[in-house]
């Protein structure tokens, strides 16, 4: 095997592939390698609708190999490590590649076994989670037998993707009930870890409104730490609210249990001093700038999606707007030029809140509310619904990943 690329993207999720569709377009002549291990791509948004029994798993997932753009080099293997200084990546099977240009993007890790119990409750006992292909079926599973009592939707402590997907299946779930004559003889409640809805004013107000109204039993500064399955109850680490110190641990009993399962960086990136953050908020994940997505130290370096330590929502609508900064940054690079792209923290969270009603919050760096349409956002609507249902599916498969939006 060519053990020497131009340029190396590690992860062809989200991020690394509509990189390497926008790379192969802007260079066409440069020698481009994605290191990815899995046979399968999976447009994950749709995880939430999937849950809800809107529709089947299986149309959120695509063979990777129709998304590797032409005369870019599929590497099938995992990056084991990365040596910034002698600017080569090891592999999981043997074979060390060396690199000119370096693009980080394997997404975050999911830490299921931080929560006792948790792995192998799911799928039994009304125990569920939307957040892996593997256990997305349990949901609507779950949602489906439930006959009445305690639906508990959690949300853990620190950096996770799609900070409202949690939420999300919450508000389903809580129509779903309705539409069924089930909410009279249940309770839903959401045992949070943090301590808003969502850190973006505007939408936040608004999402508080929509609990009030639904009477859900909103509980903040709830850490989900053990699942009890055949007891049917979740434990959870109760905060103080000022100085986040463990005040006590509560009991919930539940009949449903949907967990978002504690998320952080890769572990093969967290032991890489060199490139990570040391602490913080982002710790463990890539120490890129901020606005142009260049590694602080290692400039021929460059990070976006999940696994970059970016100060906004991690979602594959702020990747879409990452890629494009990226490649003009590495561009300008290359050619021996000032970085001239800047990426503003654009994220933007599609908030289901029901079988027909969406609320689209949008943002920048510092939860900056930037609606795109010439609409009101801040509001429960039919057409946002619609837009995630059936327009940005095609969006993401048709355009994004071919780099060409
Ligand atoms: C339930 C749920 C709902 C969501 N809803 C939305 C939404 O409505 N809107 C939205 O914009 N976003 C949403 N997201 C988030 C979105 O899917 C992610 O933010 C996005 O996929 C991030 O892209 P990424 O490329 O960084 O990571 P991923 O797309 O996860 O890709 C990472 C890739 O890296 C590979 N990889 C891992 N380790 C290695 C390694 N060691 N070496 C090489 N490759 C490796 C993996 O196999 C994977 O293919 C949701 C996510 C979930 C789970």
């Amino acid at each position: 095997m060519k053990n020497q690329h131009q340029i190396i993207i590690i992860g062809g999720g989200t991020a690394g592939i509509t990189v390497a569709a926008r790379l192969r377009k802007a260079m066409p002549q440069a020698d481009i390698a994605i290191i990815e291990p899995s046979e399968e791509h999976y447009y994950q948004p749709l995880w939430t609708l999937v849950g809800g029994g809107v529709m089947k798993k299986e149309v959120t997932m695509k063979k990777e190999s129709k998304y590797i753009p032409k005369n870019v080099k599929w590497i099938k293997d995992y990056a084991e490590d990365i040596d910034p200084d002698a600017n080569t990546v090891s592999l999981r099977n043997g074979g060390i590649l060396s690199y000119e240009y370096l693009v980080i993007a394997p997404g975050i890790q999911l830490d299921w076994d931080k929560v006792k119990g948790l792995k192998e409750a799911i799928g039994k006992n009304g125990v569920c989670s939307n957040y892996s292909y593997k256990t997305v079926d349990s949901t609507w599973k779950a949602l489906s037998e439930f006959k009445g009592g305690n639906a508990v939707f959690t949300n853990p402590l620190g950096q996770i993707k799609c900070g409202g997907a949690p939420q999300k299946i919450m508000y389903l779930a809580e129509h779903y009930l309705r539409k069924n004559n089930l909410k009279d003889k249940s309770k839903v409640i959401g045992a949070f870890a943090g301590t808003v809805m969502l850190g973006v004013p505007e939408i936040n107000e608004v999402l508080n409104g929509i609990v009030e109204k639904r009477n859900i039993d909103m509980r903040f500064y709830h850490n989900l730490v053990e699942v009890k399955a055949r007891e049917q109850i979740a434990v959870f680490d109760v905060r103080d609210a000022k100085t986040g110190e463990v005040l006590k641990q509560e009991e919930i009993e539940f009949n449903m249990l949907h967990a978002t399962p504690p998320q952080s960086a890769p572990d093969f990136l967290k032991k890489n001093a060199k490139l990570v953050l040391p602490n913080g908020p982002h710790v463990g994940f890539v120490d890129v700038d901020k606005h142009s997505l260049q590694h602080n130290t290692y400039k021929n370096i460059f990070s976006l999606g999940d696994s970059a330590a970016l100060p906004t929502a991690k979602t594959g609508a702020a990747v879409r707007k990452q890629a494009p900064v990226l490649v003009a940054n590495m561009k300008d690079l290359m050619a021996g030029n000032n970085l001239s792209a800047s990426y503003d923290g654009y994220s933007s969270c599609p908030l289901v809140t029901g079988y027909n009603s969406l609320v689209l919050a949008e943002f920048l760096y510092e939860n900056k509310y930037k609606p795109t349409f010439p609409i009101n956002q801040a509001k429960e609507r039919y057409d946002m619904f619609l837009l995630k249902r059936y327009i940005l599916p095609i969006l993401y498969w048709q355009f994004m990943l071919r780099g060409k939006a």
